[in-house]
């Protein structure tokens, strides 16, 4: 559907010996290990989708001053403007959840709930932001050539991979101290 750019492909390891010298981490913590990495990975998950997002944003603003109808630049249409206005706060939003969690990480502090809230709220943002650049563009953003399109089918990988929306959610659950 997207991300064309990175070769997605089945890999399969059957009876695979690793030297000793090559192990990464502890052999004995590799659950936890993968868990770690996980949490990391959902804060440049985020920080993708907040990248993604902000282009089909500006690609929007963009279009909202050139394109013309019934004598006005649609940017003028109030309609627009608030698609545009919530694109913008939503972007700048995700951004700093993208921050936060970053920064918990560098100060070595807990940053597991931080990294989910970002990646889920980036990531479901994005698809709506892109969604939305669409429907500025009208036809045209259903077009290749403004590639308005291509940012929807991207980003949607970001709502799947390094742990779908639902695996945040029950992550967040846990966090925050529901009962399980
Ligand atoms: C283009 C692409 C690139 C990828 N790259 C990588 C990569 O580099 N490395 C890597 O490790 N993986 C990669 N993946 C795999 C990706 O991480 C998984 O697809 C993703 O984690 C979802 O797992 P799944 O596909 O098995 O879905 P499933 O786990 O089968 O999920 C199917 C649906 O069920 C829901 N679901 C599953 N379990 C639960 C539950 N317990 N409670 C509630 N709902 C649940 C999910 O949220 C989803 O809606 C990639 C996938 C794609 C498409």
């Amino acid at each position: 559907m997207g991300v064309r750019g990175s070769n997605t492909t089945e890999l399969v390891l059957e009876d695979v010996m690793i030297p000793e010298e090559n192990l990464l981490g502890d052999s004995e913590k590799g659950f936890h290990q993968f868990l770690e990495t996980l949490d990391g990975g959902r804060i440049s998950i985020g920080a993708l989708a907040v990248g993604i997002a902000q282009a089909a944003y500006e690609r929007a603003l963009n279009y909202s001053k050139e394109r013309k109808q019934f004598g006005e630049q649609i940017g003028k249409f109030q309609s627009i403007q608030f698609k545009l206005a919530d694109m913008a706060m939503q972007i700048e939003l995700a951004r700093t959840m993208v921050h936060k969690a970053a920064w918990l990480k560098d100060e070595k502090k807990p940053f597991k709930k931080e990294a989910a809230f970002a990646k889920l709220y980036a990531s479901e943002m994005a698809t709506k932001v892109c969604n939305d650049a669409i429907q500025i563009h009208g036809g045209s953003g259903y077009m290749r050539e403004f590639e308005v399109e291509r940012m929807l089918r991207d980003t949607k990988l970001m709502e799947i991979g390094e742990g779908t929306s639902e695996i945040q959610r029950m992550v967040i659950s846990r966090e925050i101290g529901c009962p399980m």
